[in-house]
């Protein structure tokens, strides 16, 4: 059974990460999203709500699975037995820090590969970031990402007001 990890801070999940998911999903017997507890960014949700905003994203995803995790990703991977450290590559943004990070896991550990998707067209210029500051300041986004994480960003709002 290969399995792989894709990685990521999932604050919130998006459809892009999703768009990733189910592709990777197609490619690995079992693929599992691994929120990273402590990424060096301002998150607007903690890791159980981005844990379970993401189960609720893929409910329908028999082969997929949530958990969340500290530490190096490599370790993470290890521990899991998997194969595959899956990636989403937009055009532009992300291809020089996912190609470094690639080489460091490689030599950290050499029988877990990074398998790097590119990201759908559609989804090219859409990032948590980008989503967060638009939706803070009321822009209408919610088409932008699950069903599961709109509900949970309207409630959050209303909490940050
Ligand atoms: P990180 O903090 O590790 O960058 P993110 O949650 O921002 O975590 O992203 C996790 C992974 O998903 C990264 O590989 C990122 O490039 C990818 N990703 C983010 N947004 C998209 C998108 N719109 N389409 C495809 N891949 C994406």
């Amino acid at each position: 059974m290969t399995v792989a990890i894709y990685p990521g801070s999932f604050d919130p999940i998006t459809n892009g990460h999703l768009d990733i998911a189910c592709r990777a999903a197609r490619l690995f017997d079992k693929v599992i999203i691994s929120v990273y507890d402590t990424p060096a960014k301002n998150l607007m949700f903690s890791t159980k709500e981005r844990v379970e905003l993401a189960r609720q994203s893929v409910v329908d995803q028999p082969n997929i699975e949530v958990t969340s995790f500290t530490g190096l990703t490599v370790d993470y991977a290890r521990k899991l037995g998997a194969r595959a450290i899956v990636r989403g590559l937009r055009a532009m943004t992300d291809f020089e820090n996912e190609f470094a990070m690639a080489i460091m896991n490689k030599k950290l550990v050499p029988d877990c590969d990074v398998v790097c998707l590119m990201a759908s067209w559609k989804y090219q210029f859409l990032s948590s970031s980008l989503f967060k500051e638009v939706a803070r300041l009321g822009g209408d986004v919610e088409d932008l990402v699950p069903k599961p994480v709109a509900a949970a960003l309207k409630e959050k709002l209303v909490t940050l007001e």
